[in-house]
């Protein structure tokens, strides 16, 4: 009888551990341990949309001996909300810092939801991006956000960072080691790459995707994603990394497949420069070659604007 009542409790108590945030088709998502003391959920890699809430990122946080330190904890109001949730089933710690590693808000609007909790806790970033979002990137995004998600409630007025995190700094908070590396133009001008050292995890931010693309906007530049992601090849070689949207892994594994993206974009968009052509006539072939990628979210409508972008910097470069 007493083993009966103990299978069951055990029963009881695993179902309620297990339970996670249902969102849409997307099962029980919930922070997994992915690497010592760092914990991490992979938000759904693609677009963000009414269906998945404004959810696609990749929320993290780093467990100390007195709290939590959170990492880009989402895209609006309600998903921090779900994501407070989620750290709390995991520990009952308090949040002692935040990190936000770009200006784009599907990274970063959900800084209100934990500040909702925690008025005083410091939010680092990059000083681009605190001085960016400011002047404007913030209500860019909000409208982004808004049309494509529709989720966009109590996220105004904004909780931007307030602690600024430079290009070399070491921070160490309750005894947990980070050292920022600030790429001057890659996924945009506002990045921050974050290495945390006690763990020996790399937070790429958006500099790599995996399973889907986003946009590269006016602040960014390919050849300089490229250029970032080789250095971190050749310089780094840490136990995880961790990519703004898409599964964490290994070094090649998580980096390969959105470097070598980029490569035959350029490889294609300095063929066509070569011929003075437009981007648009070598558009099939680089299709063609990038078969791999077919599937990844917004594969159609980003891989025409990519190449453009590679295109323009090759001329711009040339023009030097
Ligand atoms: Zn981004």
């Amino acid at each position: 009888m007493k083993k009966l009542i103990s299978s069951i409790l055990f029963m009881v108590l695993t179902v309620t551990v297990s339970y996670g945030w249902k969102l849409a088709d997307y099962g029980d998502l919930k922070f997994q341990k992915a690497n010592a003391n760092v914990y991490i959920m992979h938000g759904p890699a693609e677009e963000p949309s009414v269906k998945n809430q404004g959810f696609m990122n990749n929320p993290a946080f780093i467990e100390s001996k007195n709290g939590l330190i959170v990492i880009d904890p989402g895209g609006n109001y309600n998903v921090g909300k779900k994501v407070l949730e989620e750290i709390e089933k995991v520990s009952k710690k308090p949040i002692i810092a935040v990190m936000n590693t770009h200006k784009h808000g599907d990274h970063w609007f959900a800084n209100v939801a934990i500040a909702k909790k925690y008025p005083k806790v410091p939010i680092y970033a990059h000083p681009n991006m605190i001085k960016e979002v400011k002047a404007g990137e913030a209500d860019k995004w909000y409208g982004i956000l808004d049309r494509l998600s529709h989720n966009l409630k109590g996220t105004k007025p904004y909780k931007f960072p307030n602690h600024e995190l430079k290009d070399g700094q070491k921070i160490d908070i309750d005894g947990q080691k980070f050292l920022i590396h600030h790429p001057k133009k890659a996924h945009t001008d506002t990045d921050i790459i974050i290495e945390h050292l006690n763990s020996s995890t790399i937070f790429l931010g958006d500099n790599v995707m995996k399973n889907r693309f986003g946009g590269f906007d006016e602040s960014s530049s390919i050849l300089g994603n490229i250029a970032l992601l080789e250095n971190i090849k050749k310089d780094t070689n840490a136990k995880l990394y961790v990519p703004g949207h898409g599964p964490s892994g290994k070094k090649d594994e998580t980096i390969d497949p959105f470097l070598n993206y980029m490569k035959i974009l350029v490889k294609y968009a300095q063929k066509a420069y070569d011929n003075d052509e437009e981007y648009y006539t070598v558009k099939p072939e680089a299709i063609k070659a990038l078969s791999a990628y077919k599937n990844w979210d917004a594969f159609d409508h980003q891989m025409g604007k990519h190449l453009n972008k590679a295109y323009r910097e090759i001329e711009a470069k040339d023009m030097e």
